[in-house]
């Protein structure tokens, strides 16, 4: 079979393996697409923080069981499926109270192990969600984002009949706004300097689309919410400047979740926060039933996804689509590579 491996930045490089073996417990699947993710492109361009080279990406995917070994219940030839990449300790103190997302021990398949970014893949079939057979293949392998989003807006205490504001417009951004509705917020604003997935996020049904390149972000959400301001802000961008604009635009006793990854330092008045009793709350990834949320929601037609998939490149052109991908930035929602 064929493997892509990220052998040095910005450079990939196809292997010929041989099909993995399987053990009695393990599954194996053969993988019809995948994702490239804002983290993939970290890794590629050597910059992810807890990431060693060399490595197989591939974490959003798509695949269907093709073979199962002899202990395995549950999972049979043929099922769609897609892969929860979370690999937990399953004995730390998070990971006992359920948060496996914040295991101590924490290993992400495709960062910290090889992942998808191949024809076949054995796996323990815990890490495997079912999907629906007649989900499309796209759509199955956007369920990982979108368990982001679910997982972000899932951290407020917040959200459900509240004013949520998400700033940032790409995937996970679009994603957190699209789940916040679908999860029950009341009015949802999104901010970017974007404006065609600004105009995109209109399109899926997000409330408020505002270009914060013409107008501060205080003033937009004063502006459509008024006195009440916003609930909750959920960043996306992940920006010390960006979160200087966040702090000064929220309201007291409101709630910030950092959702996306930031690369620096950010340097803020703390009383800020403190003396206006602000919860900054961190997030990371997602639970099992956040991924469980995200497959419902996908299925019951809450998420609009006709232009999250930006581009469709062939896995043979797979180094192709990374460069078109550091050419074109802003043209990139979803990327997804077909096998
Ligand atoms: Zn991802
Ligand atoms: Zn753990």
């Amino acid at each position: 079979m064929k493997l892509a491996r990220v052998a040095e930045p910005f450079h990939l490089q196809f292997e010929e393996a041989s099909v993995p073996d399987l053990t009695e417990d393990q599954v194996l699947l053969k993988i019809l697409c995948f994702g490239v993710c804002a983290s993939d492109m970290q890794i590629y361009h050597g910059k992810h923080k807890y990431c060693a080279m060399p490595v197989v990406m591939g974490h959003e995917v798509c695949a269907i069981v093709e073979k199962t070994g002899k202990n395995v219940k549950g999972f049979h030839v043929g099922d769609k499926v897609t892969i929860e990449p979370q690999v937990t300790c399953g004995e730390c103190y998070p990971c006992r109270q359920g948060r496996f997302n914040v295991c101590e021990h924490l290993k992400v398949i495709g960062v910290h192990m090889d992942g998808c970014n191949c024809e076949y893949f054995a796996i323990d079939p815990r890490y495997l969600h079912h999907v629906p057979q007649d989900m499309k293949d796209e759509m199955v392998a956007l369920v990982e984002p979108l368990a982001v989003g679910v997982g972000s807006i899932k951290r407020s205490q917040m959200f459900k009949d509240g004013n949520v504001v998400v700033v940032g417009a790409g995937t996970i951004g679009n994603f957190v706004a699209q789940a916040a509705k679908g999860l029950g917020a009341g009015k949802v604003m999104v901010t970017d300097i974007n404006q065609k997935k600004l105009d995109y996020a209109k399109e899926c049904g997000i409330d408020y689309a505002v270009n914060t390149s013409a107008c501060s972000l205080k003033d937009a959400i004063e502006d459509a919410f008024g006195d009440r301001k916003a609930d909750v802000i959920v960043d996306c961008v992940a920006i010390p400047s960006v979160f200087a604009d966040i702090i000064a635009a929220a309201r007291p006793n409101s709630e910030i979740i950092l959702t996306g990854n930031y690369k620096a330092p950010v340097n803020f008045e703390i009383p800020m926060v403190q003396r206006r009793e602000i919860s900054l709350i961190g997030h990371m990834m997602y639970v099992w039933e956040d991924f469980e949320d995200a497959i419902r929601l996908m299925n019951e037609g809450k998420i609009t996804i006709s232009k999250t998939v930006s581009q469709v490149f062939p896995f043979s052109q797979y180094q192709e689509a990374l460069n078109f991908a550091d050419e074109h930035p802003d043209d990139v929602m979803k990327m997804i590579i077909k096998m």
